[in-house]
């Protein structure tokens, strides 16, 4: 009758009551810790707070802070890969340079001795 932490929103899609899953969305009935498909855990604590939240919300429902590190974390190797994208399209040219020079010096070469 009195659930506030079920009952909040932001628990994904499903009907109310349950709590879906964070990996593989599956609904749970209100009061089950694990998902019943996957067995992953489907509610996370804050660690500021203390606060149980749903895993499938981004952040704490009681103090707004960020529930998973990974995410803010996540952002960083993008801008490091794009870097080493860059590095690779470089490479990439430096040897279609070196393959359009070494064609060249091959045909030349040829006429040169022919
Ligand atoms: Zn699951
Ligand atoms: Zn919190």
């Amino acid at each position: 009758m009195s659930d506030p932490q079920v009952q909040s929103h932001g628990g994904g899609a499903g009907p109310a009551g349950t709590v879906a899953c964070a990996k593989c969305s599956h609904p749970n009935p209100p009061g089950a810790q694990r998902c019943e498909r996957c067995r992953g855990h489907l509610f996370i604590v804050c660690r500021d707070c203390g606060a149980t939240n749903p895993r499938t919300g981004p952040r704490c429902h009681q103090c707004n802070r960020r529930l998973h590190r990974s995410i803010g974390e996540k952002l960083n190797p993008v801008g490091a890969k794009s870097v080493s994208m860059r590095w690779v399209f470089v490479m990439i040219a430096v040897l279609l340079l070196v393959l359009a020079l070494w064609v060249l010096v091959q045909f030349s070469g040829l006429r040169i001795f022919d």
